[in-house]
């Protein structure tokens, strides 16, 4: 079998793009966020000693409201809808904004 290495490569395993757009999806519906928030998808080391070296974290950015994030500590392509909703429920606010009920 051979196999081709492109010099520029990333490498993203097949279904990487698809799922960072899942991922996006999966914030806006968990979040009830409007077409014009920004979801930014990224995978990053991790460093953290029982986790695995990869993780995804999630900004949120959008007019009317502070910039969110959330990280799920799983790589990107394990990552499913049940990991974003309950990374979500420990959502952290980057700057302080609490209304409380
Ligand atoms: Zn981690």
């Amino acid at each position: 079998m051979t196999r081709f290495v492109n010099p520029l490569g990333r490498q993203r395993p097949n279904g990487f793009s698809a799922r960072v757009s899942d991922i996006k999806t999966w914030t806006k519906e968990a979040l009830s966020l409007d077409e014009e928030a920004v979801v930014s998808v990224n995978e990053v080391a991790c460093s953290q000693p029982d986790c695995p070296p990869k993780q995804v974290v999630v900004l949120i950015l959008c007019a009317s409201a502070p910039a969110r994030k959330f990280a799920v500590h799983k790589p990107l392509m394990e990552t499913g809808q049940e990991d974003v909703v309950d990374a979500i429920s420990a959502l952290e606010n980057c700057s302080a904004s609490r209304f409380e009920n």
